[in-house]
């Protein structure tokens, strides 16, 4: 069998009713994975598209993924779901730091720690974490984001560094921009939208395929010996 095909494995893709874990879900499919698609809105739609099976899971309380992992064999984890507050650091509020915070690294820490508790248990698995490019760059009005980010590096290498050893991949990708509702404003506002495609070295837009297929390498056998990494799929954007 391929290094890359995940058949025989079951993925669970959080926020996988839209944009990059749409994505993410449609390509593990693709590769052979049962997938579970998971989200606060309906992933009905992912569902026609995998054939896989569909969860509830709100980040609204980031220890909800708690029980999610307890009896039954998963073999990888996508932490995809994330949401961005913006508004000039000088005027941020507590609210936009505390609910960004909770959804892109509370959550991210606790669904890897339930998931570990299985995978552990049954030899190992995979996690994928979905970074940012604001995981190494400040960035601008997005300090919680920020912040969020670049935890999402740090536990990802933290968590690559105590179960590498016992058969969990940890790893992460960044995405560059990519064509979501995420980036649905950016993409809208000219100015914007040129001095953004200026910068990228392969000239276009990121589409959320690109992420999915890279998905699909770290949590395939091809990426055994990945840990503790951030791949980043930006089309050039930190090289340049
Ligand atoms: P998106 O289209 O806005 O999708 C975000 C996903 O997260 C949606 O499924 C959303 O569900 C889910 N979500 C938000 N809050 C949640 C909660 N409380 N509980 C469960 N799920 C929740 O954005 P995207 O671009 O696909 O973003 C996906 C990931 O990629 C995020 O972590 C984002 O930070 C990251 N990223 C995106 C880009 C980009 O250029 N697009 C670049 C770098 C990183 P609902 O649809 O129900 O809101």
């Amino acid at each position: 069998m391929s290094a890359f095909s995940l058949s025989g494995q079951t993925a669970l893709v959080t926020g996988a009713n839209t944009g990059i874990g749409q994505a993410i879900a449609a390509a593990m499919a693709r590769a052979g994975a049962h997938v579970i698609a998971a989200g606060r809105s309906s992933c009905a739609e992912t569902v026609a598209m995998t054939g896989g099976e569909e969860l509830t899971l709100d980040f609204a309380d980031p220890m909800a993924a708690r029980d999610v992992f307890s009896g039954r064999r998963i073999d990888i984890l996508v932490n995809n779901a994330g949401i961005i507050r913006r508004a000039d650091s000088v005027d941020f509020t507590e609210e936009d730091w505390d609910a960004v915070m909770d959804v892109n690294l509370k959550a991210v820490f606790f669904t890897c720690q339930a998931f570990a508790k299985t995978a552990l248990a049954h030899g190992g698995g995979k996690i994928v974490n979905i970074a940012s490019l604001l995981s190494f760059q400040g960035g601008i009005r997005v300090p919680s984001y920020t912040a969020s980010k670049h935890g999402v590096a740090g536990i990802t290498k933290l968590l690559a560094n105590e179960w590498a050893a016992k058969g969990i991949n940890v790893n992460a990708i960044a995405p560059g921009y990519i064509e979501t509702n995420n980036t649905e404003a950016l993409r809208a506002d000219p100015d914007r939208n040129a001095a953004i495609l200026a910068r990228i070295p392969a000239g276009r837009w990121g589409r959320a395929d690109d992420i999915g297929e890279a998905a699909v390498f770290l949590s395939s056998r091809a990426a055994g010996y990945i840990h503790g990494a951030v791949l980043n799929v930006d089309g050039g954007w930190l090289a340049r």
